[in-house]
This record gives structure tokens, sequence and C-alpha cells, in this order.
């Protein structure tokens, strides 16, 4: 009889305990494991439980902490002895959190997951500085990007290439036809993948995968909706996270790419 846990990748924000979401607060309160970065601090580790194991897993630059893959096998092996395991995470788990190779990992293991959101280092330093990341006046585009890459590209490579962005785009809509054709003439693949996301962590939550060249005939996509266009956006994990499956039973014919 199998008794596997749940491994929960939180991200923790950027540092201040009330900076939490309240999802992330109540989740260290009932964790058997927590397993966390080096950048979450003590004021956010005080939050779990008495009784629960926690373990540093930080990879420090440069010096010998962790690797990924013995962070990997140690997520594995504590869902094998515990209901609840934490993999927190500063920020937000989807931004440089190496989240797609972990992912990767619990999918291979047969292990089920679920990713809660946190505050980004990018929206809480704009927050901090009161200055805006997007103007409809000054700027309209928002590239997320890292002075590291695991590939070793250029800044400059990643930035010019469509293929190697991702396109966080908000208030694609009522026209994703004409996001799609801009999209397009931009450089990108008409089999580029999309998500639309509506009402992204709230009950009533939809996602849609549809190619790029799919994305003019979309319907019934609820307001407020956020479109995530690039190659990050992979169908296996769309299809092995419990909020896609309640979503596959609505749209049961994902784009396969
Ligand atoms: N997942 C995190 C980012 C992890 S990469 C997030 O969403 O924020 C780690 C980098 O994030 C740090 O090197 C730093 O550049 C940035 N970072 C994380 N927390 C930060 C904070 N509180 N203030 C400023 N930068 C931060």
């Amino acid at each position: 009889m199998s008794m596997t846990g749940k491994v929960y990748i939180v991200g923790a924000g950027p540092g201040a305990a009330e900076l939490l979401t309240l999802k992330a607060a109540s989740l260290l309160c009932t964790a058997d494991v927590v397993l966390h970065d080096d950048l979450v601090p003590q004021e956010i580790l005080d939050l779990v439980t008495s009784s629960a194991e926690i373990v540093n897993v930080g990879k420090r630059c440069g010096r010998h902490g962790t690797s990924q893959q013995q962070i990997n096998a140690l997520m594995i092996e504590s869902a094998d002895r515990h209901q609840t395991v934490v993999r927190l995470k500063s920020g937000d788990p989807t931004v440089f959190g190496r989240l797609g190779e972990e992912l990767d990992a619990l999918r291979e293991a047969g292990i089920s997951y679920e990713v809660v959101p946190g505050v980004t280092a990018a929206t809480a330093a704009a927050a901090a500085a009161s200055f805006t990341l997007t103007d409809r006046r000054v700027a309209s585009a928002l590239v997320i990007l890292t002075g590291h890459n695991c590939h070793g590209q250029s800044l400059s490579r990643a930035l010019l290439d469509p293929e190697q962005a991702t396109y966080a785009i908000y208030m694609p809509g009522p026209d994703y036809g004409a996001t799609a054709r801009e999209l397009v003439r931009l450089g990108l693949d008409e089999s580029t993948p999309c998500a639309v996301v509506s009402n992204a962590g709230r009950e009533q939550q939809q996602s849609k995968l549809v190619a790029l060249s799919e994305l003019e005939s979309l319907t019934g996509v609820a307001p407020p909706a956020v479109l995530v266009v690039g190659r990050v956006v992979r169908v296996q994990n769309f299809l092995a996270s419990d909020f896609a499956q309640r979503v596959i039973g609505v749209h049961p014919e994902p784009a396969p790419f």
C-alpha cells in the first residue's frame, strides 16, 4: 500500500513574513518536512511547526552545498516517508527557482505536487521603491532575465531570440488573434505553445493550452486572464497538475506539441 505524501513547492516571498501568502503560512504550520533555500530568512522559518524537520538545502554560490540531484532525491524520499513536504523557495518558485527540474523529478517519481506562488523579487523591489514595472505611457513589456544562465548563453542572445524568451502577456484579449499575429511578427513560431490562464489562483481558475496559431479561435476565456507564450509551456506539466486535470474535463483537447 502506497502512503506517498504530497510535495508543495512554496514561494516564501521576498523575505518578510507578512508578505507570505496565507496558504504558504498555513502549509508551514502543517508541514512534516521543510526543505528550504539559503535565501529564506529565519523570520519565516520561525513559523514552521516545531515538530517538523527543517533542512537547509541551499546551494551557496560556488561552494558545495546540496546538489540539485540531491535536492530532488531528498524531496522524493521525504514524500515517501511523510504526508506534507514543503519545498520552500525565496520569492516565487516559478522565477529562477529550478522549478522545472524539480517538477520533472517529481513527475518521474509519480509524486503529486502543487506549486504555491509567492511575491517575486521584481515586484517586491518595485513596490519597495514605489515604481511600476509596466507603464502604459512608457513601458509595455516585461521580460524577466537572469545574469546567470545554465547554458552560458549571453544575455543579448536571450533577449534577441524570441525562441529564448517567455512572454507573460497581461490583458491579452478580447482579440487574441491580434495578439497572436503580433507575436508571430516578432518572430515566434506558430507552433509555440501558449497557456491562457484565467482567474489564476482563484476558485474558478481555468487554463487552456493551445498553439500560437490556434489562439485566434480561442473562445470563452473569462477575464481576468494572462497569456504565457513560450517553450516553458509544456503539455506534460499541464496534464500532470491537479488543476489542469479539472480543466481538461472542460477542454479535453489540448494541442499536441
Ligand atoms: N524565486 C525568486 C528568485 C530566486 S533567484 C523570486 O521570485 O524572487 C535569487 C535572486 O532573486 C537573488 O539573487 C536576487 O537577485 C533576487 N532576490 C530574491 N529575493 C530578493 C529580495 N528580497 N530582494 C531583492 N532581490 C531578491
